[in-house]
């Protein structure tokens, strides 16, 4: 049985993807500290990357573990309520992910998704950060 109220969900949805913002603004400090220069969103960009290092033809996705099912993580629960209605919009997701990766390696791009839970750990992640950005 469902304890939530639709009002009380709204507002659930709300704080996840205001802790997705966060993550991305932590992404954003270590690629910078790192030394690199990125667009932010770029709509000239296959998929519209979180960050896009255009020159380098690399792009970053960072992704929150519900919304873009994080496969094993603790993080990617299913809602009780309408469960057919949120496992169409997570089949879409995945499907979109999926689309755009494939689309970005045909055009010659190199891409990078952080997953929402590995922010936990900021030496492992700035180390992959670093490993990518730096791959040539
Ligand atoms: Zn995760």
């Amino acid at each position: 049985m469902d304890v939530l109220t639709s009002e009380q969900r709204r507002q659930n949805m709300q704080a996840i993807r205001a802790k997705d913002t966060g993550i991305e603004k932590t992404i954003r400090r270590i690629v910078w500290r790192l030394g690199y220069r990125y667009r932010l969103n770029s709509k000239s960009v296959i998929g519209r990357p979180d960050l896009a290092f255009i020159s380098r033809r690399k792009a970053i996705f960072v992704h929150g573990c519900f919304w873009h099912r994080h496969p094993g993580c603790r993080l990617t629960t299913t809602p009780k309520t309408n469960p057919e209605k949120w496992q169409k919009k997570f089949t879409a997701n995945i499907a979109r992910d999926t689309l755009v990766q494939q689309k970005l390696q045909e055009a010659g791009w190199k891409s990078l998704v952080i997953w929402e839970c590995e922010i936990k750990d900021r030496a492992a992640l700035t180390e992959r950060l670093q490993a990518f950005l730096s791959e040539s």
